[in-house]
């Protein structure tokens, strides 16, 4: 026989607090309460499969559960000294729901169930409070009538109000038993003309309703978008919980309240929380009084003249905090706890783990490894990786009233300040001039990449969370809003024009929020942020469990340095076409690819071998003693054409060319699918020059940065988009070649690595092979998603989001590595080219590589390392001990 129904209270449980999935969240921690011996209202628990029953069987309640419910009913009547709709002492029921997981405030809970026109003169009389039967009696209709027959609690609220302004009185609690009782039946009365029968007076017919509402409220539109925000899958159900009710509403010596075992923003050990005197269930949150503090230290930080809890009731307190210490030790976690108090009795009526914010998550794990409460290894697994963003950037101070002039996708974390421009020149000026800038753009291009450097933030009103803008962004650490739908820039006139029409020039200053999306006007007080303390304990917790190391993706000085300080140990792909953006290289980069022939390229390609040699200087300087891998040349050449007629002349003019002529060169270099087109190690193969100068470039700088700091890095040069072992044959000869030469001039001899790019899945295949030539392989997942998916990534949110709406895919696979295909690809790839060399280095580069589900992945295939934005090491670095850790523990 199906077992329904599990019973607790009285210092006894049938269930635990593993018992999760069958009893849901709060089922599971009531019982476990219970079975510590903690005052907790006697009750029982109806299993989550009793929800998918409820739906497959035309929303109806089986026989056998009713039957285990009313056995459990004796089981708190015993307990309790009372009885269910007894006309003198009649024991009153919670309704709860709880699933799994927790969707706080999603689903319905009816108290004072039980309750009808005879019950509540028992329980006045009872109470010697006829005032709190009917207070009771009210709050049961409306919750009754709103969760289980569908009527609006606002029409419940009209009539309150009504009453209320005709009897002048402006709080509930100056309301007497014989005015809560006339509207008890203004409510009934009208129940009664909107259903067209009176409100149900039987106590079982109450309960089997609101049993019925709770599994029904599982499916209501609340609670179906809270799942999907949080994937929380729709099988899973809702358990109920039906208690025996104990009253914060009768009288002064009665109270509700909630509170957290310690501070949920800052972790700081102090017991947080709200309560009210006189009052029930949500009526704390539901903002109708001012909540008191609970302890006297925070009424006077608050400043408020209401009494705390430590002050009102010292005892009750008391016996609180003693409950807190307990139940954390109990969880070893931070715990978020309600309670209510009735004639000065303590109830404890929830518990679960608390949220916190990403610094109060630091702070209670390192606390509670100092109180010996958990062990190094258990901390590190307490902080959610990608929370970490929100401690390596600036934050707007939370104190901080904030005037929002717009709003767009949080697309890089972080905020900052600055003046509006609207070009990236105006972007360079100023900040040459030592003025802090926001670049403002309708979207981002390549051409915008040094304005977007010195930038402190990025604002676009259109595109994506992959837009160029929220892609590059991310790559630098810079704050960017994307796709501010609800501003308007008006180029022309030099204006951005936000909500309600607020309209902003050229210098004035606004903040944006990269972490909320959130655009807002003037200059707003900013918190810095604290690398070192209670975060530095666990990173280096972190590493001491990290098996795969952890690179970065950096093209420039800057980027490296970043990475470095965050913790990087090498660059995994430094991208050297980005180089070619800066200032004016742009201009010689256009002429090297417009020339006409070998010489006019050499030509061009002279000029850009000293930029491209000193950039590697400082980048190998930077990471002494640390391995660097660059790729070679990489991106479609139509990148780099100039497009307007301006650009056109500016480029002719430095080639003394005739601009309609050049015009033609670019026409004809124009390509239908530039991602599938002319690039990676193809443009190697039809210019090889440009692949030696790259190498010149590379091995005369690892000569110069390792004379300089007597720590030489090993190159690891990277051979981009090969798809066949002959490309990289091709490409290798020429490195190889002109490696032997620059020895030869140097004297002195220089370890590096030839290898390439994983990115195309004929590359995964073949990897045995091309492991023949290849000394390392590296993941390229953006390119490799995007040729196994077929997806372009730069149109793909335009039908990736619909996709995800109808349940097609469930993440973007640009964002999270798609393990099924994707994935299966790099696994064979890693075994075949293992096959081949085993002791070859096996790394990751795409975005993914700083994704923590990801990473994980990334260990399981016992990857080398990962390499990720400078911004995201530290993300990297906890998800990749997390995976170890995981991986130890079996
Ligand atoms: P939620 O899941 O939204 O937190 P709960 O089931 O916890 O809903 O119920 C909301 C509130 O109702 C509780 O915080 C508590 O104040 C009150 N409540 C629930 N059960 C009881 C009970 N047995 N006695 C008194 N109050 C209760
Ligand atoms: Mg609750
Ligand atoms: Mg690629």
């Amino acid at each position: 026989m199906t077992k329904w129904v599990y019973t607790f209270g009285n210092g006894k449980a049938e269930g635990r607090a593993s018992d999760v999935t069958l009893l849901g969240g709060k089922g599971a921690n009531l019982a476990e309460m219970a079975s510590l011996g903690l005052p907790v209202p006697p009750g029982l628990t109806i299993v989550t499969e009793a929800c998918s029953w409820f739906y497959t069987h035309g929303r109806t309640l089986p026989d056998a559960m009713k039957a285990q419910v009313l056995d459990g009913l004796a089981h708190m009547e015993k307990a309790t000294g009372r009885r269910f709709g007894d006309p003198e002492r009649p024991l009153l029921l919670s309704v709860r729901s709880g699933g799994r997981a927790s969707m706080p405030g999603m689903m319905d809970t009816v108290l004072n169930l039980g309750l009808n026109d005879h019950t509540v003169e028992a329980l006045g009389h009872d109470a010697g409070d006829a005032r709190f039967a009917w207070d009771s009696y009210r709050r049961f209709i409306q919750m009754y009538g709103d969760v289980v027959l569908g009527l609006d609690h606002e029409v419940f609220e009209e009539i309150l109000e009504d009453e209320k302004a005709r009897l002048g009185h402006e709080y509930d609690t100056e309301l007497s038993a014989v005015e809560w009782q006339h509207i008890t039946q203004l409510y009934k009365a009208m129940l009664e003309e909107e259903l067209g029968e009176p409100f149900p007076q039987d106590p079982q017919e109450q309960l089997w309703g609101a049993i019925a509402a709770v599994f029904a409220s599982w499916m209501n539109a609340r609670a179906v978008t809270y799942r999907q925000l949080h994937n929380i899958p729709t099988a899973w159900g809702t358990a109920v919980n039906v208690q025996a009710m104990v009253f914060g509403n009768l009288g002064n010596s009665s109270a509700t309240g909630v509170a957290f075992t310690r501070n949920p923003s800052t972790g700081v050990k102090e017991l947080y929380g709200e309560f009210l005197v006189n009052a029930q269930g949500e009526d704390v949150v539901a903002g109708i009084r001012t909540p008191q503090s609970i302890t006297e230290a925070a009424r006077i930080a608050s400043g408020s003249e209401k009494p705390s809890l430590e002050k009102l009731m010292p005892e009750v307190f008391g016996e609180f905090s003693a409950i807190c210490t307990r139940l954390e030790a109990h969880y070893r976690d931070m715990q978020d706890v309600e309670f209510t108090i009735e004639r000065g009795k303590l109830w404890m009526l929830q518990t679960r783990t608390g949220k916190r914010t990403a610094k109060a998550a630091m702070r209670i794990a390192v606390d509670m490894v100092d109180e010996k409460l958990i062990g190094q290894d258990e901390a590190v697994t307490r902080i959610e990786p990608a929370s970490l963003d929100q401690l390596l950037h600036p934050t707007i101070d939370p104190r901080f009233e904030r005037t929002v002039i717009g709003s767009g996708l949080p697309a890089s974390p972080g905020a900052a300040t600055g003046e509006i421009v609207f070009t990236a020149e105006e972007a360079v000026e100023a900040s040459e001039a030592g003025r802090k800038v926001i670049l403002v753009r309708v979207e981002t291009s390549p051409e915008d990449i040094h304005g977007m450097h010195t930038a402190e933030g990025i604002l676009t009103t259109r595109g994506g969370m992959t837009s160029h803008a929220a892609v590059v962004a991310r790559g630098m650490g810079t704050p960017c809003v994307a796709g501010a739908g609800t501003m308007r820039v008006d180029l022309r006139g030099e204006r951005l024009i936000g909500l309600g029409g607020v309209t902003l020039g050229k210098g004035d200053i606004i903040t944006i929020d990269g972490s909320s999306g959130q655009v807002l006007k003037g200059e707003v007080p900013m918190l810095q942020p604290e690398l070192s303390g209670d975060f530095g304990r666990i990173m280096e917790w972190a590493d001491r469990n990290r098996r795969m190391t952890v690179r970065t993706n950096a093209d420039t000085p800057q980027d490296a340095r970043a990475a470095r300080s965050f913790g990087a140990e090498g660059i995994g792909l430094c991208r050297t076409e980005h180089m070619f953006f800066e200032g004016d290289r742009i201009h010689v980069m256009r002429e090297m690819i417009l020339a006409e022939g070998e010489e006019g390229r050499r030509l061009a390609l002279d000029k850009l071998l000293p930029m491209q040699r000193s950039d590697f200087t400082a980048l190998f300087s930077i990471m002494h003693g640390l391995p660097v891998t660059i790729r070679m040349l990489d991106p479609p050449l139509h990148e780099f054409l100039p497009k307007s007629d301006a650009e056109i002349a500016e480029v002719a003019q430095a080639m003394g060319m005739e601009p309609a002529h050049l015009r033609q060169r670019v026409d004809a270099l124009h390509e239908f699918n530039p991602m599938l087109g002319h690039r990676g190690c193809r443009l190697a193969i039809s210019y090889p020059e440009i692949a030696e100068m790259q190498a010149r470039a590379i091995f005369e700088a690892a000569v110069e940065a390792a004379r300089e700091t007597g720590a030489p890095v090993v190159p690891e040069i990277m051979v981009p988009l090969v798809g066949l072992r002959a490309e990289l044959d091709y490409v290798k000869g020429c490195i190889d070649r002109v490696a032997r030469t620059v020895m030869d001039e140097a004297g002195m001899r220089i370890d590096y690595l030839v290898g390439t790019m994983i990115e195309l899945p004929r590359a995964a295949l073949r990897a045995h092979s091309i492991a023949e030539a290849a000394e390392f392989f590296s993941f390229g997942t953006n390119d490799l998603t995007q040729t196994t998916f077929g997806i372009s990534r730069d149109d793909a949110s335009a039908f990736l989001t619909t996709y995800q709406r109808k349940g097609i895919i469930e993440h973007d696979p640009f964002i999270s590595l798609d393990f099924d295909g994707v994935g299966e690809l790099i696994r064979i790839a890693t075994e075949r080219g293992r096959r081949t060399r085993n002791d070859m280095k096996l790394g990751i580069c795409g975005e993914h590589g700083g994704d923590p589900a990801s990473i994980h992945f990334c260990e399981d295939i016992g990857l080398d390392y990962v390499s990720c934005s400078p911004f995201r090491v530290p993300i990297a670095r906890l998800a990749a001990a997390q995976a170890a850790i995981r991986g130890k523990n079996g």
